[in-house]
């Protein structure tokens, strides 16, 4: 659960949030939508308690996994080190962990990637590797700030589905962040429209989906102010 109320939020002059309230149920999936420099990497940020605010109340219950815009591998490790460490620190065993990334690399087209350090690979890998990362720890919250930004139109698809059956047997709550309106619309429960800043939630867009036709339909796409 993420309980957002009437945050405020600014940095020296400039006014990010004045008023806004959001709430994300436990098993939700939902996206942010808004143009750049809307504030939505600043939201993430707060959620992860990276930053703090002026105002308002910021209640969020579970652990919480981010994967950041700009991936954060460790540039002297190597790939199969970077995915491991936060699971080691963990003390998750040597066997489990190797396991699971046996499972996630293929996955995530990385394989045979293991032993090659973050500069040896493409941009869309090291995203990948940090969105591997990420996905290792099965949080109960995972926020993903351009998670599928610099892939291939089919590695994305296939990641996006992909993600899906995995949120089917996870049942945890993910927030995403992206600039693709198909996107948000395949992968969410509900988007949320940024405004300018200072920003406010424009539209809040309810979705469902429809096994029959295998199609998303829109619920509710509601003006908000
Ligand atoms: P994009 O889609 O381009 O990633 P965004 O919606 O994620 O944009 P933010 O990164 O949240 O936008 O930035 C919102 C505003 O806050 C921007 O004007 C940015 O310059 C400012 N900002 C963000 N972080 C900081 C910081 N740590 N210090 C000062 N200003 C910041
Ligand atoms: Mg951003």
């Amino acid at each position: 659960v993420i309980l957002l109320e009437h945050v405020a939020k600014s940095f020296d002059d400039m006014i990010v949030f004045e008023d806004i309230t959001l709430h994300v149920e436990k098993g939700e999936v939902v996206t942010l939508l808004g143009s750049s420099g809307s504030g939505k990497s600043t939201l993430f940020n707060i959620i992860a308690g990276l930053y703090g605010v002026d105002r308002g109340k910021v209640e969020v219950e579970g652990s919480v996994g981010y994967m950041q815009q700009k991936d954060l591998l460790l540039p002297w490790k190597r790939v199969y080190e970077n995915i491991a460490l936060p699971l080691k620190l963990q003390h998750v065993s040597k066997e489990i962990i190797q396991e699971k990334i046996e499972k996630y690399l293929p996955l995530a087209g990385l394989e045979g990637t293991e032993k090659k350090y973050p500069y040896q690979l493409s941009g869309g890998m090291r995203q990948r590797v940090s969105f591997v990362r990420t996905l290792m720890r099965a949080e109960d919250i995972m926020l993903f700030d351009e998670a599928f930004g610099s892939l291939d139109y089919a590695t994305r698809r296939q990641m996006q589905h992909w993600l899906l059956d995995m949120k089917d047997t996870l049942d945890n709550t993910m927030v995403f962040i992206t600039h693709d309106i198909d996107e948000a619309i395949y992968l969410s429960d509900r988007i949320y429209v940024l405004s300018k800043i200072p920003a406010t939630i424009e539209r809040e867009i309810v979705l469902d989906y429809d096994r029959d036709h295998k199609e998303k339909r829109f619920l509710s796409p509601r003006t908000m102010e």
